[in-house]
């Protein structure tokens, strides 16, 4: 909830910025904790969706761990102060530097995503002198029913391994000397919000253990993957996204032996509600069928809506409770026709100089911002 206060503060501050509720946030990983906790699950926060130092605290803090997928993050989450038995790093282009950096680093885990990574990483770690710990990613060929861009489990995506490889991966762990297999790890995509794909994820996970198990290698742990989605029509819901029911499933479909340990790595539904991008409105500009309301805050800023045809709640905060509404095409500055925030969306008559709020913006913004056309965000506000 954006206060008086808080737009008070807003009025002198440079625009575009990012605003964080850290309360907020710890509010919501709190929860999160409390239901995996619940079932004895750990769990490990996705740091692409935000990995600016505030948040960063608030997750180590709470005692979870991280999941990188570039070397860069697994230096930052070290840095910060997570342990390195917490930090898992996946990726399908994982180069060598990267995974020299990991093995050194004595990580968690080593997600690898192919047969060729394995043979790469077995080299690698026999040139170190050492047995690593890894995880295989599998492709569960599940289909999340999220956008496209956003859905990493079906075959056809370039993400995990796919079933008609498993023997020659287990063919190839078992005669190799330096890597320890330790779990399987599954992300099948993001922003979903109906629990049906999780539990095809299930029956697909349970398939593989009993596949692993016959094999006779032992899996001590399964990474779920994050992807549990966020109701971007009610930003100021401190309920959503419902981590219970989530959890629930994975309860109530996994068979997993009392020694095997479950972990998570979600992203977006911790922080995505904790954060608003801020922008003013430049300009208004008339049209025939459609008003533009013109904001200094574009696809640079918070690319979602450009790359995914995401849609964000809008909020007019110079005109609240105002009555008089019109219907605006909310857009960017930026040289780009994708560069717009909404189509025809319902706003209170606006003007320049109205400071308005592109809400739930805490996950994939400041991370995927750019400087493309040479711009840059201005210093983020903090509420704790
Ligand atoms: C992006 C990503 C996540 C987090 O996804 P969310 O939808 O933000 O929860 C988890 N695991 C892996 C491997 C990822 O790439």
């Amino acid at each position: 909830m954006i206060t008086k206060e808080d737009i008070g503060r807003f009025e002198v501050c440079p625009t575009p910025f990012y605003f964080y509720d850290l309360a907020l946030l710890d509010r919501t990983v709190r929860r999160a904790k409390q239901a995996a906790e619940k079932h004895g699950y750990i769990l490990h926060f996705a740091m692409k969706a935000n990995a600016i130092d505030p948040v960063l605290n608030v997750m180590k803090r709470n005692g979870l761990g991280v999941d990188c997928v570039s070397g860069a993050e697994v230096s930052k989450a070290l840095d910060i102060g997570f342990a390195a038995e917490s930090v898992a790093f996946a990726g399908v282009g994982k180069s060598d530097e990267e995974i020299v950096q990991a093995i050194a680093s004595d990580i968690f885990t080593i997600n690898a995503e192919s047969l060729e990574e394995l043979e790469v990483i077995e080299e690698l770690a026999a040139g170190l002198g050492k047995k690593t710990r890894i995880a295989v990613r599998l492709n569960p060929d599940v289909d999340a029913n999220t956008h496209k861009y956003i859905t990493t489990g079906l075959e056809e995506n370039k993400f995990g391994i796919s079933g008609w490889q498993i023997d020659d991966v287990i063919a190839f762990i078992r005669k190799s000397s330096h890597l320890q297999l330790t779990g399987l790890h599954f992300h099948i995509g993001s922003q979903i919000r109906d629990l049906e794909p999780f539990k095809n994820l299930c029956g697909r996970i349970n398939l593989a253990l009993q596949r692993f198990a016959d094999a006779g290698l032992p899996i001590e742990h399964v990474n779920a993957g994050g992807g549990l989605g966020i109701d971007y029509d009610h930003p100021d819901d401190e309920k959503d996204p419902d981590f219970e029911k989530f959890f629930d499933v994975f309860n109530e479909l996994l068979d997993l032996k009392p020694s095997q340990t479950l972990h998570f790595e979600l992203g977006r539904s911790l922080v995505a509600h904790c954060a608003d991008l801020i922008a003013r409105t430049l300009y208004i500009k008339k049209g025939l069928k459609t008003n533009f309301m013109i904001l200094d805050a574009g696809m640079t800023e918070l690319i979602r809506p450009a790359l995914y045809q995401a849609i964000h709640s809008i909020e007019n905060l110079s005109k609240r409770g105002e009555e008089e509404v019109e219907r605006y095409d909310v857009v960017g500055p930026v040289c780009e026709s994708s560069d717009c925030f909404g189509k025809a969306m319902q706003l209170p008559l606006s003007e320049r100089g109205d400071l308005i709020a592109i809400r739930s913006a805490g996950a994939y913004g400041e991370s995927m911002a750019s400087h493309y056309n040479l711009r840059s965000l201005r210093p983020s506000v903090y509420r704790d």
